[in-house]
C-alpha cells in the first residue's frame, strides 16, 4: 500500500483515518484529530509512537486540561502567574500572546527553587530550604532587588527578564515566566513594570516555598510526638508488668500519651 492508499484506519481511534494522517510505529496510523488530541506537535517523533502511547498521551493531556480549565485563582499577579492558596496549587502563563496556553497545574511542593534572571544573569534567588538572595525583601511587594544589592545596572537596555523555576517533574523541570523578551530601556515605564511584577511573582513563589517548609516542619514534629508517646507507653508497659502499676493506672497514661 503506498502513502495515499485511500483507506487506513486511525489506530488509536478506530475511525478512517483520513488523508491528513500521521505514519506511527508498526505501520499503523494516526488521525490529526487523534494528534491533536495527543498534544504531540510537528517536533515529535511521531513514527516512533506505538498506538499505546499515544491513547495514553490523550488521556495525559486531556487530564491535564480538564485541570486547568477547574483552576480558580485566589490569587492572580498580572498576565503572569495564577496561586490558589486552598488547594496550594499554582501555574505560570506560557501561552505566546499571554495568557495560560496550555500550562501546568503545579501543587506548592512540586517547587525546588526559582530565580530572576536579568539577560541571563541571575539578580535573585530562593527556593525550599533558603532565604532569598539578592536582597528581596521578603513580603515586600514590590520590594527592589537592586536597590539593596547596588550591584545591579538600572541604566542601558534590558533584552530578557524572566524567572526560572525548577519543578520536580521529570519530562518538565523547568517553568520560565517571561516578562522581557524583547530590548527596552530600563529607565521606560515597561520595564518598571515589569520589574514589579517580577518581585510580586518572587514573593509569591518565596510565601509557597515557605508555606511547604511549615508543612514539613509540621508532620515532622508530628512524628517526633507520636514516637515520644509510643516510647513512654512502652515504659509504662514494663512497669505494668513488674507489676508497679495497676492495669486501671496503665490504661490511663495511655490514653493521656496518646492524647485520647
Ligand atoms: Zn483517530
Amino acid at each position: 500500500m503506498g502513502f495515499f492508499s485511500l483507506k487506513a484506519t486511525c489506530a488509536v481511534c478506530g475511525k478512517d483515518a483520513g488523508l491528513n494522517r500521521y505514519q506511527i510505529a508498526n505501520k499503523e496510523w494516526i488521525c490529526s484529530d487523534c494528534f491533536k488530541r495527543s498534544g504531540y506537535t510537528l517536533t515529535t517523533p511521531i513514527r516512533k509512537i506505538t498506538a499505546e502511547e499515544a491513547k495514553k498521551a490523550i488521556s495525559t493531556t486531556e487530564e491535564k486540561k480538564a485541570e486547568l480549565e477547574a483552576f480558580i485563582p485566589t490569587k492572580k499577579i498580572s498576565n503572569l502567574m495564577e496561586i490558589n492558596e486552598e488547594t496550594k496549587q499554582w501555574l505560570v502563563h506560557t501561552g505566546i500572546l499571554g495568557g495560560r496556553g496550555n500550562t501546568t497545574v503545579y501543587k506548592y511542593e512540586d517547587i525546588i527553587d526559582f530565580e530572576l534572571l536579568e539577560d541571563g544573569t541571575s539578580v535573585s534567588k530562593g527556593g525550599i530550604g533558603r532565604a532569598v538572595a539578592g536582597g528581596l525583601l521578603f513580603g515586600g511587594v514590590g520590594a527592589i532587588v537592586g536597590g539593596a544589592t547596588g550591584k545591579r545596572n538600572t541604566k542601558g537596555i534590558c533584552n530578557s527578564l524572566k524567572i526560572k523555576i525548577t519543578v520536580n517533574n521529570m519530562s518538565n523541570p523547568t517553568v520560565y515566566i517571561n516578562m522581557i523578551t524583547t530590548p527596552t530601556k530600563k529607565d521606560s515605564f515597561t520595564y518598571k513594570t515589569f520589574y514589579n511584577a517580577a518581585q510580586e511573582c518572587l514573593s509569591a513563589l518565596q510565601l509557597i516555598c515557605s508555606n511547604v517548609e511549615a508543612e514539613h516542619a509540621t508532620s515532622a514534629a508530628q512524628q517526633a510526638n507520636s514516637n515520644s508517646a509510643a516510647d513512654e507507653i512502652l515504659k509504662f508497659k514494663g512497669l505494668l508488668d513488674s507489676g508497679i502499676i495497676t492495669e486501671e493506672q496503665f490504661e490511663d497514661k495511655k490514653k493521656q500519651l496518646l492524647g485520647l
